[in-house]
């Protein structure tokens, strides 16, 4: 073994080990998965508009039907449960930067079945303090892999994040659509005049962060916005739960 593929594999674990249950792997599996350990993919029934898991063969779901977002379509890789959870939390909170690789790659193979027209990536933005908080942008490392397996620039400084905005999780969709106003802006000294644009972000609940971020993006002048993030949670069934 070369020297420099010795070190890879010391400083980026998920090389040969699963990354969700650390059992070695030997075979050269693409998104660094055991046999084992499966992942909850979001490809069978979703919303039209937002992506989000439906299980009653509606076209869109009831939020959608009632408000019309301003991004064209989103789209998950996961559904936001099980493993994939458990991932995606490891990656944002738990210092497992290295998981970017791996789910930048399903991005990237999901990304194929979709036909959109995109000119250029970009990446949800994180506030200062969370930055320095992480250490990285969770979501510009996604874009990074996404935007080298398709061939497609980035543009990392076009959105921003001014406030920090509290934790959603208690927030119900009313509220969150009010507090996310406010809290980004959009660049005036980058041109994204007519271009068709790839938001990217991690976890979308309400989907109220990329709803803004659209806005903002089509209020520079650009031509549409399509969003791709690593998971959106299953929807709420009125009456079921
Ligand atoms: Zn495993
Ligand atoms: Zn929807």
């Amino acid at each position: 073994m070369k020297l420099f593929g010795f070190l890879e594999k010391i400083f980026f674990p998920s090389d040969f080990k699963c990354i969700v249950c650390q059992k070695e792997i030997f075979d050269n599996s693409k998104y660094c998965l055991c046999d084992n350990c499966k992942l909850e993919f979001n490809d069978d029934d979703y919303c039209q508009k937002c992506g989000t898991v439906i299980q009653n063969m509606a076209v869109f779901c009831e939020d959608c039907k009632n408000y019309k977002p301003n991004y064209s379509t989103a789209r998950s890789v996961l559904i936001y449960e099980g493993n994939a959870k458990k991932l995606i939390r490891g990656y944002k909170y738990g210092n497992k930067k290295y998981l970017y690789k791996p789910l930048g790659e399903m991005m990237s193979d999901c990304l194929k079945t979709y036909n959109w027209k995109i000119d250029l990536i970009v990446p949800a933005p994180l506030s200062q303090k969370r930055l320095k908080e992480r250490g990285y942008n969770q979501s510009l490392l996604l874009s990074q892999v996404v935007s080298k397996n398709h061939n497609i620039p980035i543009e990392k400084d076009f959105l921003y994040k001014i406030k920090n905005t509290p934790y959603q999780a208690r927030s119900n969709r009313k509220e969150r659509f009010e507090q996310v106003k406010g809290v980004f802006l959009a660049s005036d000294e980058i041109n994204i005049k007519g271009k068709n644009i790839l938001l990217i972000d991690d976890v979308m609940t309400t989907g109220a962060t990329v709803d803004e971020l659209s806005r903002l993006t089509l209020k520079k002048g650009a031509k549409e916005v399509n969003v791709l993030v690593l998971a959106e949670p299953r929807k709420k069934v009125k009456g079921l739960y």
